[in-house]
């Protein structure tokens, strides 16, 4: 029972208010949500840390403002995850979602 110092915080993007605690680090969790009822991705802390500063600056050719929030969580996972420079999600497509969702080092069932 030695790994509880690796525990890693996730949060409901759907609430933002429910979280859990697993001790994989991966992207994200999908889980039915606590608090709000919903299937839900259950997002990194390190995500959510990123989002936050993306969403305080947004580098203008992303049009943040006009992404829905999942897209919007997907470019901060890719960011914060992958090592991605900002600039590769200007042409990102919808299908791009499906594609990185089998990504083996992404998503996990909770
Ligand atoms: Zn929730």
């Amino acid at each position: 029972m030695g790994r509880v110092s690796h525990a890693l915080e996730y949060r409901c993007i759907g609430c933002m208010d429910a979280t859990v605690t697993r001790e994989f680090d991966v992207s994200h969790l999908s889980r039915t949500c606590p608090v709000c009822g919903e299937f839900e991705r259950f997002v990194n802390t390190v995500v959510v840390e990123r989002f936050d500063a993306l969403a305080a600056d947004p580098p203008a050719h992303l049009h943040w403002d006009q992404l829905d929030r999942t897209r919007k969580f997907l470019i901060a996972e890719r960011v914060s995850r992958k090592d991605h420079s900002i600039e590769d999600f200007e042409t990102m497509g919808p299908d791009d979602e499906d594609e990185r969702g089998a990504d083996a080092s992404t998503g996990a069932e909770a």
